[in-house]
């Protein structure tokens, strides 16, 4: 078997090679997220989808295109770039400024050598619009009961207007003008189908990794994501001389509010103290982070920070939660914490003797009174 006696329909190479491009966009995309993911790099995950997908679809409309440029048959592969670029402007819903458009056509243009033809002008107008009302429908529609049917509805005619300029053109013959609208269709249709079951894989995914690194009940980290992180974190600095400290909490006296007020009194008050600790780090640093790594005992770690450098959201959390009472129906709950401070030292062989260097701390807190802060 050469490739040039493949023996399979080209429409049918041609679907396998559409669904093969999406599938290792997805791929790579998910082994990009997760990498980042694996060295606790923050990213905006829809922002990089976006960055992501514009780099990739552009190398691949290019480097396709490069094998025909200038050719009297060069049109040969426009389905295969219209399927790219309405995956960019519907699933990935890139907003391009229509003041971008322009550079960016004028480029793939001269590129294509077609920048000398009326037709091609009319073919790059229709798909700014085009491009423009998928993003519009998109928005608009996304959650429609009807969102596939508005989809093929904008879809369908745009691909006829968008092969009707080709046609005009390179003159081929009307029986191949409907032949590759026809399987442009069918392309738009299976895009659909595609994308949609391999989104919705991933949302699954997503929703189980939420659910085994965060606890149900504050929605904060729990302690599988704590001991992930903290092992993490314990590398990084005893590697590069990072300082590294953590906070750790445990709410005083917790047992009596359950025998006072009621096991889900206690849940709320939990939730509430969740809640409070997580305003401060958003409004101080969002690399710090809190877990729940324990029924009413939380760790916070302060990546970058030495003990001192610590103190003020320490405080801050100290006296906000020391300060607040919950509301539990009509019943007003005051509760206090017990603190213990410390930073990762050269003696500390793993993250346990950190870890326990900060919870002798708390422990001191607790037996000098409780509601205070043990630092050193
Ligand atoms: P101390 O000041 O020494 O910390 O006293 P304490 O009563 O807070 O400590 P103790 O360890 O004796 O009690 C902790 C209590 O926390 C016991 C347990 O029932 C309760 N608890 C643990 N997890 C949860 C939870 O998810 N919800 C509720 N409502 N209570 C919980
Ligand atoms: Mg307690
Ligand atoms: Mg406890």
């Amino acid at each position: 078997m050469t490739w040039s006696n493949w023996h399979v329909a080209p429409f049918l190479t041609s679907v396998f090679f559409t669904l093969g491009v999406l599938t290792l966009y997805w791929v790579s995309f998910n082994w990009l997220t997760s990498w980042l993911r694996s060295r606790h790099i923050s990213f905006d995950e829809d922002r990089l989808n976006a960055w992501y997908g514009v780099i990739y679809m552009v190398v691949f409309v290019f480097s396709i295109q490069l094998i025909i440029v200038g050719k009297n048959y060069s049109w040969q592969f426009m389905n295969f770039e219209l399927i790219a670029i309405i995956f960019c402007a519907y699933f990935l819903n890139i907003h391009i400024p229509y003041y971008f458009f322009f550079p960016i056509l004028l480029v793939y243009m001269l590129f294509d050598h077609s920048i000398g033809y009326w037709e091609s002008w009319g073919h790059a107008l229709t798909l700014a619009v085009f491009f423009t009302i998928l993003n519009i429908i998109r928005v608009k529609f996304q959650d429609h009961r009807l969102a596939p049917l508005i989809y093929m509805l904008v879809g369908v005619p745009f691909g006829g207007i968008l092969w009707l300029w080709m046609k005009i053109k390179f003159n081929f013959s009307w029986a191949i003008y409907g032949q590759e609208w026809l399987y442009l269709i069918i392309f738009e249709g299976l895009l659909y189908i595609y994308v949609t079951m391999l989104s919705q894989d991933s949302q699954t995914r997503l929703r189980l990794a939420n659910f085994a690194s965060h606890d149900a009940l504050t929605q904060t980290e729990n302690f599988a994501a704590y001991t992930g992180a903290s092992q993490y974190l314990f590398k990084d600095s005893t590697q590069h001389q990072r300082p590294l400290s953590m906070m750790m909490f445990d709410i005083d006296h917790f047992k009596l509010v359950n025998d006072t007020y009621g096991h889900l009194a206690g849940d709320r008050v939990l939730q509430q103290v969740a809640l409070t600790v997580q305003t401060v780090l958003d409004a101080n640093d969002t690399k710090v982070k809190l877990y729940r790594t324990g029924g009413e005992e939380f760790n916070i770690l302060f990546p970058g920070y030495m003990v001192a450098q610590t103190q003020t959201i320490v405080t801050q959390i100290f006296s906000a939660i020391n300060h607040q009472t919950i509301q539990f129906g009509a019943r007003q709950i005051a509760i206090s914490i017990s603190v213990g401070v410390s930073a990762v030292t050269v003696a500390d062989g793993s993250p346990i003797d950190f870890y326990n260097r900060v919870d002798h701390n708390l422990y001191n807190s607790k037996r000098n009174g409780r509601m205070r802060i043990t630092s050193i």
